[in-house]
């Protein structure tokens, strides 16, 4: 059952096809998880993430900068390509300038029936940012309702939310079971199971995750846990370097990425309140990206504590090439770790990454951690 997600997540261009086939529904395709997928649900619209497909590419270069960053290169490279040519739409929650490049680079060069630009609120630590974003909600509302026909009701907000919630909920149950001495699902299957997550309907997914947790009972890797990593960072999907490092002698047993943890940690809890303000209080407060986090750094600990609760002896610290946000955060981010005795590796990712030289600092980082356990 765990190797579903997977499948889903290689097939993921005839999924949403075939989704489209079933329904008769539309598909929006989103650039950043400060889009409320739980608004687009009510609507009976099929939200699903775009993401790179870590090919090197040469299509982008007449559109948008090579210092932006690789990852919305290369999800622009997807539409110019034609790799996503069956959405009926797009959308971006404000996050960082580069992805929003790559939206708007979309919006011009790539057909596009309908697409929306979210304006959401940077300084999310503001008593303003709930109202504003609700009064922006109400907007992208009216815009989904405008745009497939279907008038979206209290109910429907509300079966959106708890479609939304049940599959967080079941995906931090798993992340429960990682804690375990011998975790029993790896890094990458983790990866795998959060960003299908990103991809397929919300309720098939939890009914996938809800058997694989039945499998995960008295499952084993079958192989040494070797050092306990956590993985951190910008958006990370390149399953041939989470696989690369987990072959080294490790298992990641914890990440903070939007890929990962940042996506799904968060509940929307409704407390009698009415559902559209429940989803902008979800969205003000998440685990944020650190394009929001500020004045006051978050995120720092929130990333030590998972480091902890885990058990992990390590961080593995990616950034995107020319990522700001993320670049920012790192030197707070790393000395709070090794304050807390965590040695981290800090590498930076590309559209391709270079394997051999990127095993070569992982098994020496790996070595440096395991001379640390003898002591
Ligand atoms: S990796 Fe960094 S620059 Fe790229 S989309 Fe994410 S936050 Fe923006």
């Amino acid at each position: 059952m765990i190797d579903t997600f997977q499948e889903r997540y290689e097939n993921r261009h005839e999924y949403a096809k075939q989704w489209k086939d079933k329904t008769g529904g539309k598909v929006l395709g989103y650039f950043c998880t400060y889009v409320p997928e739980e608004i687009c649900i009510a609507a009976g619209v099929l939200p699903v993430r775009i993401l790179g497909s870590h090919e090197p590419q040469d299509v982008t270069e007449p559109h948008i900068f090579a210092m932006y960053c690789p990852f919305c290169r290369d999800c622009l490279a997807q539409g110019l390509e034609g790799k996503y040519d069956y959405l009926d739409g797009i959308s971006i929650a404000q996050s960082c300038l580069h992805i929003r490049q790559a939206y708007t680079s979309w919006e011009l060069h790539v057909p596009t029936d309908w697409s929306y630009y979210l304006p959401m609120p940077h300084h999310v630590q503001s008593p303003r940012a709930v109202p504003y974003l609700l009064a922006e909600y109400e907007k992208f509302k009216k815009a989904l309702e405008d745009w497939t026909g279907n008038k979206i009701t209290d109910d429907d907000l509300k079966r959106g939310i708890e479609t939304v919630n049940k599959d967080r909920q079941l995906m931090k149950q798993v992340y429960e079971l990682r804690k375990r001495e011998d975790p029993p699902l790896s890094g990458l299957e983790s990866m795998y199971m959060v960003v299908s997550s990103q991809l397929i309907d919300k309720g098939e997914h939890a009914r996938i995750v809800e058997d694989s947790l039945k499998e995960l009972e008295d499952r084993t890797l079958g192989r040494p846990v070797g050092q306990r990593l956590i993985i951190l960072g910008s958006e990370n999907d390149d399953h041939e370097f989470i696989k690369m490092v987990e072959s080294c002698g490790s298992t990641f047993v914890i990440d903070d990425h939007c890929t990962g943890t940042r996506y799904f940690w968060d509940q929307v809890s409704l407390n009698g309140e009415d559902p559209l303000t429940a989803i902008a209080k979800r969205y003000v407060n998440r685990v944020p990206c650190p394009t929001k986090d500020w004045p006051v750094r978050t995120r720092v600990p929130h990333i030590v504590s998972l480091a902890k609760d885990w058990d992990a002896s390590g961080a593995v610290i990616l950034q995107q090439k020319f990522c700001d946000p993320h670049e920012l955060d790192i030197p707070a981010i790393k000395s709070a770790l090794e304050e807390e005795g965590l040695a981290t590796l800090f590498l930076e990712l590309d559209v391709t990454v270079p394997i051999g030289q990127f095993k070569t600092r992982v098994e020496a980082f790996l070595e440096i951690l395991d001379e640390e356990d003898l002591f």
